[in-house]
């Protein structure tokens, strides 16, 4: 998710001073726009680090094996590539949590640690792993896209594909939909495919499918489906073209969570604040985000004023206990990495939320398809890092995520509604600064 169009088109600076907001009936469209492959990070970094598709398969099954207590099941296969999308099944608890890694193929940190993690609920024998057992159940799609996740193409020229991954599936549009969505492109090499994360839509598969059902009023520019639905218009909704995106959607409702948590990359950003004067430049090198719905319509950076629609600042499916726990999910993970005491944790920053209406968060939290028994959301990205900023390398990213992921679960299953957790540090933490040049 790319949230720096539309902070430019605002012109709202880091720190979110919230004077802007003229009400508006029409959004901004460019929000919705699917960023490009970050492609000028991908040099950065070595995918040979990674998990192919199939070593992912393979180590799986292993886990399975050797654990007695996970059980893995394949949900689907890739729309181009024909490969197996896994679920994964752990725990006994009460609470439910889904998370999902890699639905934008080039954001691979997530999988790698959803691995680690799958490993050690399944093979550890620790105090800590049967506290969180007892206390939670797990449904775990490590890479929701096979296909960007392999991407090759001849990125630089000679001659000879990379493995480079890439943000979309691969999947042609052949008229299935009224129109072709804003969210397939042929970008970067001419194959077709789709951002995924803008494939959702919020309205059950077994009340609503959105590539037939829809109507011819609800489009603008050819390309935006902007459905009505209960009082309100949901700009850009998704079509669930891809099987993966359907696939992930028949999870989600299976499991019927309480958590739901969705893991991403960023590119560079500079913690607000450094890099004026003499203070040393400093890299956010990971931003969360809550979902909410419209007790917290006025914390919403963007509609500061309450402006309408509604649908536009906040979720309005998403209830005041959700919207709570939610934060403070994010309040929790902030708190836990801050109190690591190591310079590189404490560069935390978070997004001004609004809703993407095509997105895992935003349309499958509200969880419609179990009577609106909504999920607490949150949204992970780790920035790439840069060689003047910090110490590059995967290590800390992975770090990063492998440490949030742990304290979330244990805390959730220390007490599922995080009672001790502060809405406010959420609030607290700036939102991401300035856009910083990876080389
Ligand atoms: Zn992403």
């Amino acid at each position: 998710m790319n949230r720096r169009n539309f902070v430019k088109a605002t012109g709202l600076a880091a720190f979110g001073s919230v004077t802007i907001g003229t009400a508006s009936a029409t959004p901004d469209r460019d929000k919705y726009r699917p960023g490009g492959p970050k492609l000028g990070s991908q040099k950065s970094i070595s995918l040979d680090a990674f998990h192919t598709n199939e070593e992912l398969t393979t180590e799986l099954e292993k886990i399975e094996r050797q654990s007695g207590r996970v059980s893995l099941e394949e949900i689907g296969r890739s729309a181009g590539r024909n490969d197996p999308i896994w679920e994964v099944k752990v725990g006994d608890g009460d609470t439910e949590i889904h998370l999902v890694t890699q639905i934008h193929g080039d954001e691979a940190i997530g999988t790698e640690v959803a691995l680690k993690v799958i490993k050690t609920l399944g093979t550890s024998n620790s105090r800590q792993v049967d506290h969180i057992l007892e206390n939670l159940s797990f449904t775990i799609v490590p890479r929701v896209n096979p296909d960007g996740a392999m991407y090759h193409y001849d990125f630089d020229g000679d001659d000879e594909d990379e493995w480079v991954g890439r943000r979309q599936n691969t999947q042609a549009w052949t008229g299935e939909s009224r129109y072709r969505p804003y969210y397939h492109s042929t970008y970067p090499a001419g194959d077709p495919g789709y951002d995924m994360n803008r494939d959702f839509n919020v309205r059950p598969p077994s009340e609503f499918d959105p590539r037939t059902e829809d109507e011819a009023s609800w489009w603008a520019d050819g390309q935006y489906m902007d459905m009505p639905y209960e009082g309100h218009t949901l700009f850009a909704s998704g079509l669930r073209l891809a099987p993966e995106v359907r696939a992930v959607t028949e999870s989600f409702n299976d499991a019927d969570p309480d958590y739901a948590i969705t893991h991403h990359h960023k590119g560079g950003n500079l913690y607000p604040g450094t890099g004026d004067g003499n203070e040393p430049k400093k890299q956010t090198l990971m931003s969360v985000m809550a979902s909410y719905g419209e007790d917290y319509l006025d914390r919403s950076p963007f509609f500061p004023d309450g402006h309408t629609p509604v649908s536009e600042a906040v979720n309005p499916f998403l209830d005041s206990d959700t919207s709570t726990r939610s934060i403070k999910l994010n309040s929790l993970v902030i708190d836990a990495l801050a109190e690591r005491g190591n310079s590189i944790f404490d560069s935390i920053t978070r997004y001004g939320y609004y809703p993407l209406w095509g997105s895992y968060l935003d349309s499958l939290c509200p969880n419609l398809a179990n009577d609106g028994d909504s999920a607490a959301g949150m949204l992970y990205e780790v920035a790439y890092q840069t060689d003047d900023l910090g110490q590059k390398g995967i290590g800390r990213q992975m770090e990063l995520t492998k440490v949030g992921f742990l304290e979330s679960f244990d805390a959730l299953a220390d007490d599922p509604e995080l009672r001790e957790y502060s809405t406010e540090t959420y609030f607290d933490t700036p939102l991401y600064g300035e856009e910083v040049q990876l080389r």
